[in-house]
């Protein structure tokens, strides 16, 4: 049995990695290990260009899909700027933690209460 990443020792997930909840720092190394090649080739323009049709078939789950339908889109959004990042050489884990890990960029609280003219 391999060892998971997260060093989990939930017992239904055990046997089955494909049912192991992945954080995004896991995410990100799964993903580069999955496409690095193909996308350090495609480079970050064409590697834009997939993220944003991916956000139209969001916009088009959203607008009229299934519930299941919405999920695999938004799975395929996030995988493509997990991409980007790692053509970018971005650690999203780090960069979201530093972002947001203590509060709202904007007002600095963990409820946000910045004026509703702001844009978070
Ligand atoms: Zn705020």
């Amino acid at each position: 049995m391999n060892e998971t990443p997260t060093g989990s020792t939930d017992n239904k997930t055990d046997n089955n990695p494909a049912e192991v909840e992945v954080g995004i720092r896991q995410f990100q190394q799964l993903i580069k290990e999955m496409y690095y090649e193909k996308d350090e080739a495609r480079g970050i323009e064409g590697t834009f260009m997939w993220l944003m049709e991916e956000v139209g078939e969001l916009s088009s789950a959203l607008r009229s899909g299934t519930q299941e339908e919405r999920s695999g889109e938004f799975a395929d959004v996030f995988a493509w700027l997990t991409t980007i990042a790692n053509v970018a050489g971005i650690d999203l884990a780090e960069a979201v933690n530093q972002k947001y890990g203590s509060g709202c960029p904007g007002c600095g609280n963990f409820l946000c209460n910045c004026s509703d003219s702001e844009k978070p």
